[in-house]
Order: structure tokens, then sequence, then C-alpha cells
């Protein structure tokens, strides 16, 4: 029994298996969503944290590996296990490099999965000191996991919309990302805002992670095309 009662999301096409993993997810004691296609489910991934995702490769509307490219481009690390069908290996080997952390080939049974889903999250808890949940800078502290940042000695907390073009930035941190790189990833294709969004959720991270939000040392704007996070991590 998992008595934190972390959540799992299944991305999973095939009803029955979809309900068949959720039922005997739930009575090993994990909280469990589900999701039918790829856009739902990352719609779900990018909605709430959770503390792994289980997902199927071959989903209408957008693939598994394609779910799993979004996430890790926004900086998203939840732990992801494939299932995938047999004579995928060329999906399987892509999904890996993609960052999924492992994979079960269809049909597999469910001590095999419970098993894995319990390596995984053994490996990926913060406990386990590897989380890339916690980011620190000389004068910042980024924790992604509860949506705070501190500076000089004062915490703020994070909006799920500043917390993702954070992320984002961080991720991809002395790189410019794009005003519409940041739309697309952060918000999403459903609801498209304008780049004006973009600009005020900025304006309110600075005054949360800069000492001077007018003359930023971190969140620093590149003219014309976006955003650059600078700082490098201790
Ligand atoms: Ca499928």
């Amino acid at each position: 029994m998992n008595r934190d009662g972390e959540s799992i999301l299944v991305i999973e096409d095939e009803a029955d298996l979809r309900e068949g993993l959720k039922h005997n997810l739930e009575l090993d004691g994990y909280r469990v969503e589900t999701a039918r296609n790829g856009t739902e489910g990352l719609a779900k991934a990018s909605r709430d944290r959770h503390a792994l995702l289980l997902l199927d490769l071959m989903l209408p509307e957008l693939s598994g590996l394609e779910v799993l490219r979004r996430l890790r481009e926004r900086g998203d690390r939840t732990p992801v296990i494939i299932l995938s069908a047999r004579g995928q290996d060329h999906e399987k080997v892509s999904g890996l490099e993609l960052g999924a952390d492992d994979y079960v080939t269809k049909p597999f049974g469910l001590a095999e999965l419970l098993a894995r889903i319990r390596a995984v999250l053994r490996r990926t808890s913060p406990e386990a000191g590897v989380s890339q949940d916690v980011f620190l800078f000389p004068n910042l502290k980024v924790d992604f996991r509860r949506f705070t940042v501190e500076r000089d000695g004062a915490e703020h907390q994070l909006s799920r919309y500043e917390a993702e073009i954070l992320r984002m930035l961080i991720a991809r941190r002395g790189e410019v990302v794009t005003r519409s790189d940041l739309l697309s990833k952060v918000w999403g294709y459903v609801h498209l805002p304008t780049t004006r969004t973009v600009d005020n959720h900025v304006a309110r991270l600075r005054k949360k992670i800069e000492n001077d939000p007018e003359r930023p040392l971190h969140l620093v704007t590149v003219h014309g095309i976006g955003y650059r996070f600078e700082s490098r991590p201790l």
C-alpha cells in the first residue's frame, strides 16, 4: 500500500486497459486520473502535478511521443513510463531519448508494472536527491513542487503560468525563448492569448525574482523576440 496517495495520470485510449489500470492502481493506494487521447493527456499533465505518467504511444489526436516531447520541451520533468506495443522498438527508443524513465511492453503483468512504478518513483523522489524541481541560484531559490521562489529570505508564491514560464526559461537558460514559444508551450494550442499576456506574466514574475524589476538581471528581455534567463545554478 502506498500511503502517500501519490497521483498517477494514465494516458491510454483502450478503455478496458485504461479502466483496469485505474482500478488496480487505486487498489494499490495511488490516486489516478485518466485521459483518452494525447490532447486530453497533455492538458491534464499540464494542469495538475503528478508523481508519474503512464503514457501509451499509439494515441489518437496527439501521439504519446508528441505528448512527451512537448512536456520535456517546456521543462516538465514528471517521470514517465511508456506503455508500448510489441514491435514498437523504434518508438520506445525515441521515447527514452526524449526523457521517458522506463517502458513496459504490452501485454504486461500488473506485478511487473507496479514494480516498475515503484522503482521509478524511488529514483525520482525528492528524497532520492535527484529532483530537478528545485533550482538554486546565487541569490534565488526556485521550487517548482511548491510553486515558490525565495529571494533575500522572502518567499513568493508563483501562479501556475508564472511557474511554467520560469520553468521553461530555466530549462533553456542562456538561450532566447520566443514569446510564441512561451505561448504555445505554456498556454497550449487550445487557448491562444496574445503576446501581451506573456509580457504581463513576465512583469509579475520579475517583481518576485528581481531585486530591481525595472533593471532585470535574471529575466532579460530580448527586444522584438522574447526572453532569456540568466544565472548560473550553484
Ligand atoms: Ca493505444
